[in-house]
């Protein structure tokens, strides 16, 4: 019994690390461990109590025992951890292949009285010699590459080397992001966007900077997606907006009260159900106009739920707030999203941008994107403009507004006011 899970009658962990040494003694020469953890396996319990909890966890075993070879073994390490080793797979397409299959098991709905439920595991592999030499490391190294799977939504990981100095630098990270806007390293930059027709600066875009200690200021290309995985781009998103509503106001009321600021709003925002009263709070909070406003949206956003997202752009825009879709081109791209969404304006991605000559492939992608959005009455930038050739040409095709480094890098706000404002 001491060997035994007395739930699911799997062997336990102790009888796990036997069969390991056995293995090994055996003088087997590699074999792989799969280690999964069921995600969210405590709404089981807490919804449904420790019966359907355990009724649960016996139905995944009987699966589980179904999926391995007489040489293999499963076994039950603790609540709701599960390990295998598996013998006979011998490259890592198969064994990955044995972990979807696992994986996939785990995921048939459930059904409990007339509840019908379905949860998700992630999981971590290492192979037997290359990822440690013994159980312990084996353990270890495959606990932090399931870990590592949890956190960044995958089915699951791999074992590298590099893995855990990765992770460690990734937990750091988000641990500092966290204090990031308490210990003031957060600043907003703007970057601004020429009107073509009349040579006017009316709109910037607010883009986020991070005065990072440890390597100085850091793009948001790396801390945004950290920041959308840990949840922390809420309280950030809002400290963004607070931050340019507070700026935009007294922008356009000591210099141009037609000025526009543009902020990017990531779908992880939109996605909450508060967000449309959070907005509404922070306009209220800092006194600015609305109308002031753009937000700053991709195509992703529109494809999680289209009715309540949809639902979410019309309030926007009855408070007066513009939409702009950003990085054009790069996704779907599609002309339903379009003609469904309230969209104000289109931005077309710089690498478009980039390689714009005379009569190239890009030129033409320019030209329909600019057609296209005449018909439908939308405003048009063109992004990462960063020669005089490109701005010329964007001239002649008719494009709107223009933004990238021919004009300026995005710059601390007090900068923008002397370079942009003053001359007014
Ligand atoms: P984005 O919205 O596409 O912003 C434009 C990016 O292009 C900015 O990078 C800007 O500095 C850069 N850029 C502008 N002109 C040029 C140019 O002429 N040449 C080149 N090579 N690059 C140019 P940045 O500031 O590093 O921001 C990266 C991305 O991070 C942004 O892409 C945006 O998606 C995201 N981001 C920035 N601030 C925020 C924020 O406050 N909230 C959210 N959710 N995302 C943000
Ligand atoms: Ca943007
Ligand atoms: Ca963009």
């Amino acid at each position: 019994m001491a060997y035994q899970d007395y739930l699911t009658e799997l062997p336990n962990r102790a009888r796990f690390i036997e069969y390991f040494e056995e293995l090994v003694n055996k003088d087997k020469k590699t074999f792989s461990i799969i280690y999964l953890d069921l995600d969210r396996f405590k709404l089981i319990n807490d919804s449904f109590g420790h019966d359907a909890g355990d009724k649960f966890l016996k139905n995944i075993a009987a699966k589980m025992k179904d999926l391995v070879g007489p040489e293999d073994m499963v076994a039950r390490f603790s609540g709701d951890e599960f390990a295998f080793v598996f013998v006979d797979l011998e490259d890592l397409e198969q064994i990955k292949q044995k972990c979807r299959e696992i994986l996939k098991a785990i995921e048939e709905p459930w059904e409990y009285f007339d509840q019908e439920f379905q949860i998700k595991a992630s999981a971590g592999i290492v192979n037997y010699p290359d990822d440690g030499e013994n159980i312990s490391i084996l353990l270890r190294n495959v606990d932090l590459a399931m870990y590592y799977a949890k956190e960044n939504d995958l089915d699951f990981k791999v074992f590298t080397d590099n893995l855990s100095e990765n992770f460690i630098e990734q937990l750091t990270m988000e641990n500092d992001l966290r204090m990031a806007v308490e210990k003031n390293e957060l600043e907003v930059y703007y970057q601004p966007l020429l009107t073509l027709d009349t040579g006017k600066i009316n709109t910037m875009e607010a883009l986020l900077r991070w005065e990072y200690p440890k390597q100085g200021f850091i793009s948001p290309a790396q801390f945004i997606p950290l920041a959308e995985k840990s949840g922390l781009i809420i309280p950030i998103g809002k400290w963004v907006l607070r931050q340019t509503c507070q700026q935009i106001k007294e922008w356009s009321s000591s210099y141009n009260k037609e000025m526009r600021v543009a902020v990017n709003i990531s779908s992880i925002q939109i996605e909450q159900l508060k967000f449309i009263d959070d907005v509404r709070s922070i306009i209220k909070e800092t006194g600015v106009d609305p109308c002031r406003l753009e937000f700053e949206i991709t195509e992703s956003v529109l494809m999680i739920e289209p009715e309540l997202v949809l639902a979410k752009l019309n309030k926007l825009k009855e408070l007066g707030i513009k939409i702009s879709l950003d990085d054009f081109g790069t996704g779907y791209s599609s002309l339903s999203y379009l003609k469904k969404f309230p969209i104000d304006k289109l931005k077309i991605d710089r690498s478009f941008i980039m390689d714009l000559t005379v009569d190239n492939y890009e030129t033409g992608i320019v030209k329909a994107i600019l057609d296209l959005a005449k018909n439908m009455e939308l405003t048009v930038t063109a992004e990462g403009v960063e020669t005089l050739a490109q701005l010329n040409l964007l001239k002649k095709l008719k494009c709107d507004k223009i933004q990238g480094y021919y004009i300026s890098r995005p710059i601390p706000a007090a900068e923008f006011e002397q370079e942009f404002l003053k001359k007014e």
